[in-house]
């Protein structure tokens, strides 16, 4: 039975049942020779080759190479989470040869090339930009948006005069408010190169906001060292939104790096990207969104895949994402629910996908569906000539 506050007997049994249910500790991760090396050691062991891949995530060397098209490059933390191929984070990094599928699909279907005014910066809204500052990752994701680019050292090769002409296309463009560092990973450059890179940024007045996309906290965790937090914490107001796909890459690892960047007070938030295998199911996102908040890092976005050649194994239907989204509401912390979007191909931007959860409409009176499929009768204006108590109730 609804009454007019919308609260149900229902909910309220809901909601006791999910407090009962903990969130789970970060798992350790076994310690196979690794973990008494640097990040930048670490990285130089990665896997960038099939046939370097341990014998229990072997995939066909006798074919076509993926690796030929689009890099790989699995370092030997992400690796060791891994527990079999088509695991949810084995599909995230093992090159698969559904990647190579020939199809009408376009390898920048965003058009960011062509929005770039000068190479390596993408300008769409007027505000901000988009600055490619890096073509490296510590992991080359399968569903990735820019494999077009990244890992290609001649292609997409980020060197300092080319950081320089992003930084002298900011200067000059007054409407710019917002930097949004990504790559490739950002925080692959090393401290040097960052501190020189933000320090130029900083100097720009115009530029309010500096924004870090980057995957380390997920994908090499062990990046956030003490230098490189007090140097994010120097240039602040400073965000860094990282990618988290699924409840496993959630590490005591990646644990202490979230809490170190937290207290420092860096504001965090995760981009999760729906991918069809990996996190295409309600258990898995509310999980993941949960143990996100603990760490305080803001679930921001469920992004829809994109319809990126090479990636096309990961898709599935708008439909998908907003039975997901409708499954999370109520069910657990509203600021643990990102924004569903999508982002249109041809260049059109980013959209927010909601669940069809107005039924109808007329005036100021609204019938509004709940989280369990009730309809809800709901008034803008209580006190207004549309009140409620004036409109039938049966
Ligand atoms: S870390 Fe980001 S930029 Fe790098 S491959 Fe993964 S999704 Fe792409």
């Amino acid at each position: 039975m609804w009454s007019r506050t919308g609260i149900s007997s229902t909910t309220a049994s809901m909601s006791s049942a999910v407090s009962g249910n903990r969130i789970a500790a970060p798992a350790a991760v076994a310690d196979h020779g690794w973990q008494r090396l640097d990040w930048q050691e670490i990285l130089a062991r990665s896997v960038t080759r099939e046939a370097d891949l341990p014998p229990r995530l072997a995939v066909a060397t006798d074919g076509p190479k993926v690796a030929d098209t689009y890099p790989v490059r699995i370092n030997p933390y992400f690796l060791d989470l891994i527990e079999q191929a088509d695991d949810p984070l084995g599909l995230q990094a093992l090159p698969d040869l559904r990647e190579l599928a020939a199809g009408p699909w376009e390898a920048d279907p965003f058009r960011e090339e062509r929005l770039s005014p000068v190479p390596h910066l993408i300008h769409r809204y007027a505000d901000r930009v988009v600055f490619l500052v890096s073509s490296q990752c510590a992991l080359y994701c399968r569903h990735c948006m820019r494999k077009r680019r990244v890992g290609d050292p001649l292609a997409a090769a980020v060197d300092p005069d080319a950081r320089q002409a992003g930084l002298d296309y900011i200067a000059r463009t007054e409407t710019i408010r917002d930097v949004i560092l990504s790559g490739g990973d950002p925080l692959l450059l090393d401290d040097e190169a960052l501190a020189w890179l933000l320090g130029e940024l900083r100097r720009i007045p115009h530029v309010e906001i500096l924004r870090i996309h980057s995957r380390i906290l997920s994908s090499l965790p062990q990046r956030v060292t003490g230098a490189l937090t007090d140097l994010l914490r120097r240039h602040q107001p400073l965000y860094l939104n990282t990618q988290f796909n699924h409840p496993r890459e959630m590490t005591a690892i990646a644990a202490a790096a979230c809490r170190r960047l937290a207290d420092a007070g860096i504001p965090l938030g995760n981009q999760t990207v729906l991918l069809q295998g990996v996190n295409d199911d309600a258990a898995v996102l509310r999980q993941l969104f949960r143990r996100l908040l603990a760490l305080r890092v803001r679930p921001y976005y469920l992004h829809h895949p994109d319809q990126v050649r090479g990636t096309r194994h990961f898709w599935c239907a708008p439909r998908r994402g907003l039975d997901l989204m409708a499954a999370l509401r109520g069910r657990i912390s509203g600021l643990a629910i990102p924004q569903y979007v999508i982002d249109l191909p041809g260049g059109h931007g980013k959209v927010p996908l909601t669940p069809e959860s107005v039924v109808s409409r007329q005036g100021d009176r609204w019938r509004i569906r709940s989280y369990t499929g009730e309809i809800v009768d709901y008034c803008v204006d209580p006190g207004g000539p549309d009140a409620i108590d004036e409109w039938s109730t049966p």
